[in-house]
């Protein structure tokens, strides 16, 4: 067997220090001749390994370079291997998200900080999915998760996927289909994504493609022998998808128990669910991510943005019942059918990364024993998505690989005391990571001790006297619209009598997160931290066209404002807005937006006597 290991280790060695070497091009002359040695050889001995499918009570797995070579019970370790500490704790394959949306490169550091070394996004744009693909074919990914991604999603014109404010291209006949799904592949996508939801589980009325175009778009990606995933929120949509032709489900349904006739068709046509519980949860309870981010175990390691979206939640009048969706989660997984450990993060209540540990926890709860939840993390996502790489510990897998301390066969919460995380061989610097996190709460606390702006006691920003537009502190007003991000809406800020005019027009294809209007900086530069928790209302007067949108932007919450809409007349009225009810304590403001309506077309606002108060 170490003989095997050696002659894979020189291969291994050879292709890497040729293909992929980051180091500059050496001076041959003076520098001895690179040996031909594996860059890593781990030994994890007398190890409990969960190898994708079952636990394995001791063995000894080594790996060479970027793949394991050898599983079994009492190997010889190599001379030169570095023994990794593994007394009472278990080996895992590195972790899969099955569904997650990915806006930046962050998201899948953090990701990989816990245990996820594959994330499989279910609609980004394909630019940034391009950026992130591209480095994983050279090995120059290591510090973070692996993407696969959907791309742009399949939907019909206003359907689901088209609220985000990013112009998208939709489907509306079957005739279209073919030529939309070789759109998507030529963009990228390594499988394709479909909405089939007409908002009717959660009490909404929303356009979706009908049965022959969904039908049409299924038969065009397997034409092109890749999956099509469709998106459902209801039972009777979920079996219409199944019996479409769909090859996985994104979602499972919470409208109503799991009918027979569900899990039959699930069962006979050996379809595969992303079921997302880790979300649902978070509109069924709401404080499931808390509890999250007070675990010690995982709290070191979980910065102000995540923080702030764990403790986030939908906003719902009632909390629906997550029971069908538990149920379902069973049912399936006892008829056959592959139910994959999938977030939905970050979406309300979730976070990259952090959240899956939750999704596993509510798989056991289900029903499902710790073994089928972690395979439903590892084997069964990278069979179903094609990743036969990776998703086990075996001969000849990649070596993506989470050492935690203690036993998840008896406690699957033990995945959350994390020592080690290995992508292709490499570790990743856990404790790098957490003194990042440690520096984005410092810079917090120094926000909230910080002192107020100069000024702010006067409480006066603008009086709008004088014909040049200035305020009496921070870095001023600032015109905004969503051309920042491509959109079309425009803007224009007048001092005229006195006062303020806003005036401009707002872009529609990008409702509801089109925006135009005036942004003023509190801090000394532009979306630099203010504290304006001494005079935390904002009060103004205005007139003109409403509702006139208020934007709070924080340094916690990173680039998504906290809103509120002011119901604003013809006549000048004077109008206040409490910051504290939309970001808790306003201590470390950036930037407050003050605009037109969320409507489509032009629109006119005047406002005057801009104070804190
Ligand atoms: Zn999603």
């Amino acid at each position: 067997m170490s003989m095997r290991v050696y002659q894979r280790a020189a291969v291994a060695a050879i292709v890497w220090l040729g293909s992929c070497s980051p180091k500059p091009p050496q001076d041959r002359t003076t520098e001895p001749a690179p040996a031909v040695v594996p860059r890593a050889t781990l030994a994890f001995e007398a190890v409990r390994v969960f190898d994708g499918e079952r636990f394995i009570e001791r063995a000894t797995v080594l790996v060479d370079g970027d793949t394991i070579v050898a599983i079994g019970p009492d190997l010889a370790v190599p001379a030169g291997a570095e023994r990794v500490a593994a007394e009472g704790a278990t080996l895992l394959p590195g972790l899969f998200d099955a569904h997650t949306h990915v806006q930046g490169p962050e998201d899948l550091d953090r990701a990989l900080v816990f245990g996820v070394t594959t994330e499989i996004d279910m609609f980004t744009l394909p630019e940034l999915a391009r950026q992130l693909r591209e480095p994983q074919a050279d090995g120059a990914a290591e510090g973070r998760a692996d993407l696969r991604s959907a791309g742009i999603l399949v939907t019909a014109p206003g359907g689901h996927g088209t609220e985000y404010g990013v112009p998208i291209p939709t489907l509306d006949s079957p005739s279209e289909a073919a030529a939309f799904v070789d759109a998507r592949l030529a963009e990228g996508s390594d499988f394709i994504k479909l909405v089939y939801d007409d908002g009717s589980g959660f009490g909404m009325d929303l356009p979706t493609l009908d049965r022959d175009t969904l039908r049409a778009a299924i038969e065009a990606a397997h034409r092109r022998k890749v999956l099509a995933v469709v998106h459902v929120s209801s039972q009777h949509e979920a079996i219409e998808a199944i019996e479409s032709g769909a090859d996985g489900l994104a979602h499972l349904f919470l409208d109503e128990p799991p009918s027979d006739a569900f899990v039959r068709a699930a069962e006979r046509h050996g379809i595969f669910v992303t079921d997302t519980l880790a979300v649902l949860a978070s509109s069924c309870d709401g404080t499931r991510g808390a509890a999250l981010a007070e675990d010690p175990r995982l709290a070191p390691w979980i910065g102000p943005v995540e923080r702030h979206g764990l403790l986030d939640r939908f906003p719902a009048a009632e909390r629906p019942s997550c029971e069908p969706a538990l149920q379902s989660a069973l049912r399936l997984h006892e008829a056959g059918v592959r139910v994959l450990a999938s977030t939905d993060a970050p979406n309300p209540g979730t976070a990259h990364g952090v959240s899956l540990h939750d999704e596993l926890a509510l798989l056991v709860r289900a029903g499902l024993s710790p073994a089928a939840a972690l395979r439903a993390a590892t084997a069964d996502p990278a069979d179903v998505f094609g990743l036969e790489d990776r998703g086990r510990i075996a001969e000849g897998k990649r070596a993506d690989l989470v050492l935690v301390d203690g036993d998840p066969s008896k406690d699957i919460s033990a995945t959350r005391a994390i020592r080690g995380v290995w992508k292709r061989g490499a570790a990743l610097d856990r404790g790098l990571a957490k003194a990042r996190v440690r520096e984005q709460w410092a810079e917090v606390e120094r926000a909230r001790s910080a002192p107020p702006p100069a000024g702010l006691a006067a409480g006066l920003v603008s009086d709008f006297e004088g014909k040049e537009l200035r305020s009496e502190f921070g870095a001023g007003w600032h015109h905004s619209t969503d051309a920042m991000i491509g959109g079309k809406s425009t803007v224009e800020l007048a001092v005229k009598g006195g006062a303020l005019r806003i005036t401009g027009s707002v872009d529609g294809s990008r409702l509801p997160a089109a925006w135009a209007g005036a942004m003023f900086f509190p801090g000394e530069q532009p979306m630099r931290p203010a504290n304006l928790a001494g005079k935390p209302t904002l009060v103004l007067r205005a007139r003109g066209d409403g509702p006139m949108a208020v934007m709070v932007f924080t340094t916690r919450s990173g680039p998504t404002p906290a809103m509120a809409r002011v119901e604003i007349g013809k006549q000048w009225a004077e109008h206040a807005v409490d910051l504290r009810t939309l970001v808790d304590e306003p201590y470390d403001v950036s930037g407050i937006f003050i605009g037109g309506p969320a409507r489509a077309g032009e629109f006119e606002l005047w406002i005057d006597d801009v104070r804190f108060r």
